[in-house]
């Protein structure tokens, strides 16, 4: 059997809050765990609203619904990251435009924002990567200076936080500092609902537009008359459920995610030819998933140390290649002979080791035996 990427962690009250749903016979998005999931993660991050929907994909496109994001309008995004942000975008008639990242944490490279800002430039889209936020300040200061609005990727960043000095000089979680923020909870997610996703705000407007953008865009007083082109995208009671009881757990998931990231750099420092993961000393990482980035003189890529350890019966994942490079936005015409190196770079030397719940201090190190020997027949 081999080491998986992931496994989720349901050892919680999540059979009993289904039997309840199927007790109750509440399976559809109008149960009572939905709103009461709602409220509780919104409450966790340290916002106003939460709208639970089905994916994160779909939180993503809900939020730029939501911030008012239409026809022409640019938003800035990182090339490093899931095509999700790129199609919420391009699905609402808006151009996704792009900035290089930081070669440290993989997170978008904020002094390379202002130089794209245009007059149709209505949001930023930072995404916080791995369990590492984005360096926020700068985009405060350009949320201010252009007048322009903020949407976080909070997916891999539960429970993280940032310290801002622009903001007051105090700590903040992920999730809160957007004007609107998108969550998953996909089953790979610090907590999961098997499939879900969320938005946080608190901004009513929003949080009123996010509802309708989710639910089909009913008026709000007459049942079967569309105000918009909305969709289903709501999330079971069922899903919900299972929210309610992961978030009463997410304390200790983020600190078996901790655990196993502490483990991982006590084993590997022992090796040559490997970068792992930095902690700026203006975060507090969840470390979602533990990276390595293998050092480019070795002369091989992340692809082919993963194809062996394939062979030790371990499983990883390659990073994401940049939007950029994306085939089907080449085909559309989208950043023609643009240039993110430090994206290539990721893509090109970057993966994940198994970060799974279920992963034991014996699987580190016969991860980290593996690893070494791979890598020792390159030197
Ligand atoms: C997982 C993820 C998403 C998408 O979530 P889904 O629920 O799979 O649609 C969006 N952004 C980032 C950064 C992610 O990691």
């Amino acid at each position: 059997m081999s080491i998986p990427v992931n496994t989720p962690l349901l050892d919680g009250k999540e059979e009993l809050y289904l039997k309840e749903c199927i007790e109750t016979g509440w399976v559809s998005s109008e149960g009572p765990f939905v709103a009461r999931f709602e409220e509780g993660y919104a409450n966790y991050i340290g916002v106003k609203y939460g709208v639970a929907v089905s994916s994160g994909t779909s939180a993503l496109e809900t939020s730029l619904f939501a911030l008012g994001i239409g026809q022409n309008d640019e938003v800035i995004m990182p090339a490093f990251t899931i095509i999700s942000c790129a199609i919420a975008c391009i699905r609402l008639g808006a151009k996704p435009v792009l900035v290089d990242i930081e070669p440290d944490t993989w997170t978008m490279a904020v002094d390379q924002i202002e130089s794209k800002i245009s007059s149709r430039t209505k949001a930023i889209l930072p995404v916080h990567i791995y369990g590492h936020p984005v360096y926020m300040d700068e985009i405060f200061k350009l949320r201010e200076k252009y007048n322009i609005k903020v949407l976080e990727d909070a997916a891999e960043v539960h429970g993280a936080e940032y310290f801002s000095d622009y903001a007051g000089k105090k700590w903040l979680k992920c999730g809160s500092m957007g004007d609107v923020a998108a969550t998953s909870f996909y089953a790979n997610k610090i907590i999961t609902t098997g499939e879900g996703g969320m938005i946080l705000t608190n901004n009513k407007a929003a949080n009123e537009k996010a509802k309708s953008y989710r639910n089909l865009c009913f008026e709000k007083n007459r049942r079967f008359s569309h105000s918009n082109i909305g969709y289903n995208f709501r999330m079971t009671n069922l899903q919900a459920a299972v929210g309610c009881a992961q978030l009463e757990e997410i304390e200790n998931h983020i600190k078996l995610k901790r655990k196993i990231a502490c483990l991982y750099s006590q084993y590997l420092s022992k090796i040559d030819g490997l970068r792992f993961m930095v902690v700026k000393n203006w975060a507090k990482s969840v470390y979602w998933m533990y990276c390595v980035e293998i050092d480019p003189k070795l002369n091989v890529t992340a692809f082919e140390v993963c194809e062996e350890l394939k062979a030790y019966q371990i499983d990883t994942r390659p990073f994401f290649n940049g939007l950029h490079e994306q085939p089907v936005f080449k085909n559309m015409g989208f950043f023609d002979n643009q240039q993110y190196p430090r994206t290539n770079f990721a893509y090109k030397y970057g993966f994940y080791l198994p970060s799974g719940f279920s992963i034991q201090e014996s699987d580190i190190q016969y991860i980290t035996a593996s690893l070494e020997n791979i890598l020792s027949k390159l030197y």
